[in-house]
């Protein structure tokens, strides 16, 4: 197996197999699809695959040895720093690739997250596709096609990643996690088809926090907003702000759901016999209109708005808009 230890994938895998086998590489590929899915994971191992002496991963040949190592001198990781790939790191990429390679008979460069190019760096980086250096594999990876400049789509071959399957998912996180039998329904609900590491790796803070925004979202029209205003200035001081507004709106969505009697469909399905129909204060109409402020909240947060006022600002909003009207 070409790419043994990659779990899910497989049509990508079968394409980039067959396009080893018929020695048709482009010089740059987009791997398409949701941070944690798996794209580097896949580019590590074509790198591997593509250099080693055997045509097979061997794990022997000098090549292999050196990418199973993780420090391959051929193998050229540009990720971005802080909020962007900057233009510095373009640089240094032109002036690597302008040596021999030291070992590889194809060098790998991996653009992860080529999305955060900015405007500077892209433009810089596109000379690179112009002209693309011998015996070099560029490879982008990126969540959102369109934050991309076209004359960069233009130059590569793109592949896309769907989803991983919950047994994927699952056999990936029993391996590389520590993840109990009772919270594995959890992680996986959420984790649409990606592996997401900093959901996992607070999996018992976060199982606890939904578990508190559902009673805060059954009690809004009971209680006094003290309370939830205490509680939500400890999220944001622990940075779980951007949580809070996922597990609010899925919360949402599944009361929805539930008054749609579809269960099926919820997200938080393992908690299905502790939730409390009557307790929810709200009819489908105006579970929606909650639901739209909620995304409004998330698109004020992520364009710098006070945390704490934001997220205080929602649970009012919430709170007068269950008043409204009460439907049980
Ligand atoms: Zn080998």
């Amino acid at each position: 197996m070409n790419f043994s230890g990659i779990y899910g994938h497989d049509k990508v895998k079968e394409y980039l197999s067959k396009a080893f086998e018929l020695n048709r590489v482009p010089s740059a590929y987009l791997f398409l699809g949701e941070n944690g899915i798996g794209k580097s994971s896949v580019v590590f191992k074509f790198a591997q695959l593509l250099n080693c002496e055997t045509h097979s991963i061997c794990h022997v040949c000098d090549n292999c040895r050196l990418f199973d190592s993780g420090k391959h001198p051929d193998f050229h990781l540009v990720k971005r720093n802080g909020q962007f790939i900057r233009i510095a790191q373009i640089q240094e990429l032109i002036s690597r690739l302008s040596l021999k390679s030291a070992y590889a008979s194809k060098r790998v460069v991996l653009i992860q997250e080529a999305d955060r190019l900015n405007q500077e760096s892209a433009n810089s980086f596109l000379k690179i596709l112009e002209e693309p250096p011998l015996d070099t594999l560029m490879v982008l990876t990126a969540s959102e096609e369109n934050m991309l400049l076209e004359t960069i789509l233009s130059r590569c071959q793109k592949v896309s990643f769907s989803p991983l399957s919950r047994e994927v998912l699952k056999r990936i996180i029993t391996e590389r996690f520590a993840v109990n039998d009772s919270e594995m329904d959890f992680v996986i609900n959420y984790s649409r088809g990606r592996i997401r590491k900093d959901f996992i790796d607070k999996v018992a803070v976060l199982n606890t926090m939904r578990r508190q925004v559902l009673i805060m979202l059954c009690s809004l029209i009971l209680e006094n907003m003290v309370a939830h205003t205490i509680q939500i200035e400890q999220w944001v001081k622990k940075d779980l702000h951007e949580y809070f507004l996922e597990f609010t709106a899925i919360w949402l969505k599944d009361f929805i759901y539930l008054k749609m009697e579809n269960p099926g469909q919820m997200t938080n399905r393992d908690m299905i016999d502790e939730i409390d129909i009557s307790a929810i204060h709200a009819d489908q109409e105006q579970l929606n209109q909650a639901f739209g402020l909620v995304i409004e909240t998330e698109l004020a947060v992520k364009a710098n708005a006070g945390k704490v006022l934001a997220l205080e600002s929602l649970i009012i909003q919430l709170k007068q808009l269950f008043e409204g009207e009460m439907v049980l």
